[in-house]
């Protein structure tokens, strides 16, 4: 088994990827005559791994060398539940623990997330004192896969307190009254350690491969949300509330919806340049994927008045999205305060309780599903002096300074120590 093969199987044709490499070649011939010398009849299989296939050389891939190739996608929910399985194998499981959940939950993740994903959660379960992991610690552990762990220490003002949640209430709330949008699982605006302010998680109730072009607009509105929220919010202060108006105008264009602007941008250059999803360029592939199995870039390969059309119509696509999300966003505007003024209040909600309080129902009586906030127990054990533990009894710190064994007299010396130098002599003696 030869893993990253492209190491030594990268295409002698130089000029494509990177100057040629005289030992390289070298050893890539050695590899094509070695791997011709194999007998069919004697039973041996050589296997090769790489994530940039494009880039091996033609004469590896002939028929007779690594002829057959296995692509090692995303597990779909079948692949994911039994990774899950293999990697809960050595853990203590509670009895509450649902891992097909689990494995709905993480679509997307590979194989690496998920043994991640169950470390993160017996971890947890440690920190609590527990000695099983229950489903709490796996979801707890999903959201720290991918979003970072609380940050303890940051200090928000009120006033951001408040943009934020309002921002997060806006994903949530567009997300909730779109037919074609991924269900809220939770809302939070406790800050993460990968830079997130708040964060507002969806949970896909299915697993999908094919997206139409509705739900991808739903998506777009969902993206774009969170700074309508705030633009829709805060634009109505005035400056009779006792600021100026330039400071208002910073106030509401924050720079936490960079993220969500940089995810709305690539989906509309995916309708647009990708699937086939914009009038003006019908069914014109603009560009073309790059290393598939890594980072997936896309790069366009179209004349320069194509590329400029194309972002035109990706803007014009994002205003239209943007002024549904804003149009949604007014028509509930009592909704959006009084789920923002309940997140505000709890800092974490489920999105049950958002869609209790949608529906007018008091939100404290929700079953929480998923809620991974324990009632009773903190994340982390508290540092305040009062409750930190008295240190172990038996351990004694021995102050007393010990001579060594030059400095020491013989008048000194006890007589266990001075026994065994005196021993041999009189045995002699004897
Ligand atoms: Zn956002």
């Amino acid at each position: 088994f030869i893993d990253g093969i492209d190491t030594i199987g990268k295409s002698r044709d130089g000029g494509r990827f990177g100057g040629g490499n005289d030992e390289r070649e070298q050893t890539l011939n050695q590899l094509l005559a070695e791997l011709d010398g194999f007998d069919p009849g004697k039973g041996i299989i050589v296997l090769g791994a790489t994530n940039r296939p494009e880039v091996l050389d033609k004469a590896l891939l002939r028929p007779g060398r690594f002829d057959r190739r296995i692509t090692v996608d995303r597990p779909n929910l079948a692949g994911r539940l039994a990774t899950l399985q293999v990697h809960t194998r050595s853990i203590h499981l509670a009895e509450d623990v649902n891992l097909e959940k689990i494995a709905q939950a993480t679509a997307g993740c590979v194989g690496a997330d998920l043994a991640n994903l169950v470390n993160e959660a017996a971890l947890r379960a440690v920190r609590l004192g527990r000695s099983a992991v229950n489903q709490n610690d796996l979801l707890a552990a999903f959201e720290t896969v991918i979003a970072g762990s609380e940050k303890k220490g940051t200090v928000i003002t009120d006033e951001e307190k408040r943009i934020i949640a309002y921002h997060e209430v806006g994903h949530a709330l567009v997300a909730a009254k779109q037919k074609n949008a991924q269900p809220v699982s939770k809302i939070t605006i406790v800050p993460h350690t990968q830079g997130a302010l708040g964060y507002t998680l969806h949970l896909p109730e299915e697993e999908k491969f094919l997206n139409t072009k509705a739900e991808l607009h739903a998506m777009l509105v969902g993206f774009l949300a969170g700074r309508a929220a705030e633009e829709l919010v805060f634009d109505t202060v005035t400056t009779g509330a006792g600021r100026s108006s330039e400071e208002v105008v910073c106030h509401t264009m924050t720079s936490g919806a960079a993220n969500d602007i940089e995810r709305a941008t690539e989906m509309a250059r995916n309708l647009v340049a990708r699937f086939g999803m914009c009038e003006e360029f019908d069914m014109m592939a603009l560009g073309s994927v790059q290393n598939q199995y890594l980072d997936g870039t896309y790069s366009m390969s179209c004349a320069q008045e194509t590329y400029a059309a194309a972002d035109r119509a990706v803007i014009a696509i994002i205003r239209q999205c943007h002024e549904v999300a804003r149009r949604m966003l007014e028509e509930n505007r009592e909704l959006l305060d009084k789920i923002a003024a309940y997140l505000l209040k709890k800092e974490t909600i489920t999105g049950q309780e958002m869609m209790a309080i949608i529906e007018g129902r008091d939100p404290e009586t929700v079953d929480n599903y998923g809620a991974t906030r324990e009632e009773k127990q903190p994340l982390f054990r508290p540092s305040s002096p009062e409750v930190i533990e008295a240190p172990a009894k038996h351990i004694h710190i021995v102050s007393e300074p010990v001579p060594s064994p030059e400095e020491q007299t013989p008048e000194e010396q006890t007589p266990e120590e001075a026994q065994p130098d005196r021993d041999p002599e009189e045995n002699e003696h004897k």
